[in-house]
């Protein structure tokens, strides 16, 4: 059975003071919650602070990107070390904001999850095609391309340690979500790509989450899909209530 798991990527949001009070609204609302795996990924500048305030309770940190050294000369960069010293869990890896303005290669996809895993943090990592793709009926050779490449050389025992987002790039802050079929065939495809590499059984812990557009209106049924086992949400995750309600529409959902 997979726990459905609800991720928040406040991506370049919020200040530390608006993070706390985001924070303290969240603890209340979501205390009860034990059902779903809860995770909010602040700004790095929030981290520390959301930290402390998550000590016990139900909801755990993500940062949103994490360098693949450990130290030295890379003004800017933040280690998987840094991260974890602090009480981060999750990292968002691959976004497609990040491929698409920040270089993001699937090279430097896969240098980035050796980091986190090396550091035991649990890599979110997203993969997902453009509009352009998916109308040249490109989504799954881009998909498996993605796939192929960030998550290469990984074991079975390594992959287990994962989570994955699918993330159609035109669905991100349209939005425009895919329809719960269409996110499907995409979950059902990439957990077939896991089958093939790591075997079924492998393949059937891993958590893939769905990313796009999600709100409260839409989450269960994206969730009640075979292959979709909760999302990583954006827009609505800056809200304490749209962001409370999507986890909570999730709870009578068991897999
Ligand atoms: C995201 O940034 O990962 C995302 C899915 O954003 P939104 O929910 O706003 O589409």
């Amino acid at each position: 059975m997979r726990r459905i798991i609800i991720a928040g990527n406040w991506k370049m949001n919020k200040t530390s003071f608006e993070a706390i009070e985001l924070v303290n609204v969240l603890k209340r609302d979501l205390s009860t919650v034990k059902e779903v795996d809860i995770v909010v990924c602040p700004p790095f500048t929030a981290l520390t602070e959301v930290s402390d305030l998550l000590v016990e309770t139900n909801i755990e940190l993500g940062a949103q990107n994490v360098y693949w050294e450990d130290s030295g000369a890379f003004t800017g960069e933040i280690a998987g070390s840094m991260l974890k010293h602090i009480g981060v869990k999750y990292v968002i890896i691959g976004h497609s904001e990040r491929r698409q303005f920040f270089a993001e290669t699937n090279e430097t996809v896969q240098k980035r999850i050796k980091a986190a895993l090396k550091n035991e943090l649990t890599p979110i990592v997203c993969i997902g095609e453009s509009l352009k793709e998916r109308e040249a009926n490109q989504t799954f050779a881009v998909i498996k391309n993605q796939f192929e490449g960030g998550f290469a050389g990984f074991t079975p025992q390594e992959i287990l340690k994962m989570v994955i987002a699918y993330e159609p790039v035109w669905a991100i802050g349209t939005g425009k979500t895919a329809t719960a079929q269409q996110a499907q065939e995409v979950h059902q495809y990439i957990r077939d790509l896991l089958k093939t590499k790591y075997g079924e059984e492998t393949a059937e812990e891993i958590r893939i989450q769905y990313g796009g557009s999600v709100k409260p209106e839409n989450i269960r049924e994206l969730i009640s899909q075979t292959d979709i086992d909760g999302a990583l949400v954006g827009g609505a995750s800056l809200q304490a209530d749209s962001f409370s309600k999507i986890v909570k529409n999730c709870c009578p959902v068991l897999k």
